[in-house]
């Protein structure tokens, strides 16, 4: 790295708006917070929380996580209109530094197809909706949707009237995935050659994945003096997701020397909080993703082994532990302590106090009595049934069921809800797993769909943990839940149960409003 003093290009994150649009990945609030909270400590710029007129959740979330944010900007999506402007703010005012994102489609085929507006009457509904923003707070950013596929004069033409409407930050959305590295350089050049009150806005760009370049777009408008990218950890987002902070950020900081930019990421959290957001969606990373992905620093390969005993930066342009790979997998057992647990957990990204760090704990000394070693895996199963208990209505008690080759499984299963046991016995199914799923359908009342089960385990060895996580539907929206247990059948149970507790909270959610 030869820049000495790169300028810096502002880490606008996603992941709790854009990236939650990805099927399946829907969250609830603590798990909101919990990742809002990781993301600040990475030192993102911006956290943009959710589009507070969709639902009451997406208020919420906007609102909770503009108490906790201190000095990242927390940012709000707005369409442009009256009451969604207005209702982003409310869900705002608590931020110390808070961002109104409003958008409006400006391509020809939107104009046409979607919005039935000509150009003039576009501008018209910008500049109005900027300037109702700009009387809320100061930091406002325009979005041209569709710009990319947008006419350059006009998008000129909306960008100059949006700034002189007060918006501080004009963003290009490559809403659909279609440009390419050219399109986004001739763009981002065009627009500060040609816009005379560029120079009061940063620029920003926010580029879908369908062709799998939203990494390589997002760069280039980098390099033609973009000054913001907004991202995904571990790219996620609707259809082939948006684009992924980690590879941005590793991109600007080893190349440095080509884009004369960089960030303010504290790039060892970057490790930890993808974990963090792959175990909340459930959206896993794929082994050879860059940065990240498991194996994106194991040389296997024995001439490069051999290259990286002798000097490591022959093979390697990055140091693992530059993006928080831990050396080791510690181990801790049944002698290590609150204190070890809790360095632990904070190394892994999760942030326990009080009364969750006593209750992982006491899981901890179960679990450490069961099997010798707790793996990171381990740990980390333990923090994330701690935090899913939070919305738990249904909790898992007990169950007994006897089955063989050929027989009709028999099960007894109980639950608790609000501290009241309840006990089911029934004969059905095939096989133990598909009993218990039928004895919870009928003890909470509540029919699904399984559209997807899967079983891994956490760790190594015999006496491992067992990780279910299944997908299920209900009244046509898919809900994930998640269970771990030394016992693959009890796992089972606990993740059905995770999955109608989502459900229980979303149809709770929705009767307040
Ligand atoms: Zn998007």
């Amino acid at each position: 790295m030869t820049d000495s003093n790169p300028r810096n290009v502002v880490i606008f994150d996603t992941t709790l708006r854009d990236g939650e649009q990805s099927p399946g990945a829907s969250m609830n609030l603590p798990e909101k917070l919990e990742i809002a909270q990781a993301l600040i400590e990475l030192g993102v710029d911006v956290i943009e929380a959710g589009f507070p007129i969709v639902s009451p959740g997406d208020f919420e979330s906007v609102r909770e996580v503009a108490k906790i944010a201190g000095h990242t900007t927390v940012c709000g999506l707005a369409r442009c209109r009256e009451a969604d402007i207005d209702k982003a703010w409310a869900a705002l005012r608590a931020a110390r530094r808070p961002r109104i994102h409003v958008f409006l489609a400006t391509s020809a085929i939107h104009r046409e197809h979607k919005l039935r507006m000509d150009k003039a009457e576009i501008v018209r509904r910008a500049v109005e909706s900027v300037r109702r923003a700009a009387g809320y707070c100061g930091d406002i950013e325009f979005s041209p949707e569709d710009a990319s596929r947008t006419e350059l004069d006009f998008l000129c033409e909306v960008t100059e009237a949006a700034i002189d409407a007060g918006a501080t930050t004009i963003n290009i959305p490559d809403t659909v995935g279609y440009a390419t590295p050219d399109d986004m350089r001739r763009v981002i050049g065009a627009l500060r050659q040609r816009v005379g009150n560029i120079d009061r806005a940063v620029l920003s760009v926010h580029c879908h994945n369908d062709l799998g370049m939203a990494v390589a777009n997002s760069l280039a408008a980098v390099r033609a003096g973009a000054g913001q990218v907004e991202c995904t950890i571990n790219g996620i987002g609707e259809r082939a997701g948006n684009c992924s902070l980690e590879e941005v950020v590793m991109s600007l900081r080893t190349r440095a020397d080509y884009y004369g930019a960089g960030t303010r990421i504290v790039t060892p959290r970057l490790v930890p909080t993808s974990r963090l957001v792959a175990s909340v969606t459930g959206i896993q990373v794929q082994r050879n993703k860059a940065i990240v992905g498991q194996n994106a620093f194991a040389h296997e390969a024995g001439i490069h082994q051999d290259g990286m005993l002798k000097e490591r930066s022959t093979y390697e342009i990055m140091r693992p532990e530059d993006v928080g790979f831990a050396k080791t997998d510690l181990v801790l057992g049944k002698h290590s302590g609150r204190a070890a647990l809790a360095d632990r957990s904070t190394a892994l990204g999760y942030h326990l106090a009080g009364e969750q760090l006593d209750n992982v704990f006491a899981q901890f000394k179960i679990l450490a009595d069961k099997k010798k070693e707790i793996y990171d895996g381990d740990l980390v199963s333990l923090i994330e049934q701690q935090m899913l208990a939070v919305a738990e209505r249904w909790t898992f008690e007990s169950y007994r069921v006897t089955t063989g080759t050929g027989a009709t499984p028999e099960v007894e299963l109980t639950v608790s809800r609000g501290g009241q046991r309840m006990s089911t016995k029934l004969a059905g199914g095939d096989g133990p797993i598909d009993a218990i799923f039928l004895a919870i359908e009928e003890i909470t009342g509540t029919a699904v769909t399984c559209k997807e089960f899967r079983v891994h385990s956490v760790t190594v060895g015999k006496d491992a943990q067992g990780e279910v996580q299944v997908e299920v539907e209900h009244e046509g929206r898919t809900y994930r839940g998640r269970g771990v247990s030394t016992d693959s059948v009890e796992a089972s149970a606990r993740a059905f149960l995770n999955a109608i507790n989502r459900i229980a909270a979303v149809a709770n959610g929705e009767k307040k409003t």
